[in-house]
């Protein structure tokens, strides 16, 4: 285990199982979709992989850099759009693939940007759920597991751009953030 981390909270086989089991739900609902599966980056980035690989279907894949938070573990409500979806969105169904979701600003700020663009239809998919800490209204179409409002990196999700790279996810030591 790495050194800063204080406890493990879902390790790497805790993780194929929310995986596996979100990709089943996808391949039932995409089964006749023309869709393209949009990752939120970076925090989504392992489970993009490792979720696309087990939808077997035909998808095409992009990304969108949004941010919302800084370096901080507090949202700021704002929301901002580094690198727009490379294609078209017009009349396609959209499925966003996120690591966690918080306030719920990105998301709903995401949501809309999409049906703006003309998207047929817009889902959610997150690997993890804070329902405790969410401000917008918005619906989660796929959801992995609750967590409860403590702030977890690995498997995508950093502190300060660390941590992305861990296979599981935990919870760092108080002494990292003083
Ligand atoms: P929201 O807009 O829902 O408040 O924020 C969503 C984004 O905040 C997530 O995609 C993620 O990048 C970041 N975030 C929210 N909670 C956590 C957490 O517990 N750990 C980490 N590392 N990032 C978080
Ligand atoms: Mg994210
Ligand atoms: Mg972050």
């Amino acid at each position: 285990m790495h050194k800063d981390i204080e406890k493990i909270l879902y390790s790497e086989k805790d993780i194929e199982n929310i995986v596996n089991t979100i990709a089943k739900q996808i391949e039932k609902d995409y089964n006749d979709k023309d869709f393209i599966m949009v990752g939120l980056l970076k925090g989504s980035v392992a489970f993009m992989v490792d979720l696309m690989r087990k939808v077997n279907l035909d998808f095409s894949i992009d990304f969108i850099v949004a941010s919302s938070y800084g370096s901080g573990t507090v949202s700021s409500g704002r929301v901002n759009i580094q690198k727009d979806i490379s294609q078209s969105v017009e009349g396609k169904d959209i499925l966003i693939v996120e690591d966690i979701i918080d306030s719920g600003n990105t998301l709903d700020f995401i949501t809309k940007y999409l049906k703006a663009k003309k998207a047929k239809s817009v889902k959610l998919c997150t690997l993890f759920n804070k329902p405790d800490r969410r401000v917008a209204d918005i619906h989660i179409d796929y959801a992995g597991a609750v967590i409860p409002d403590e702030f977890i990196v690995g498997y995508g999700l950093d502190y300060d751009e660390k941590y992305r790279n861990l296979p599981y996810v935990g919870v760092l030591k108080p002494s990292v953030y003083s």
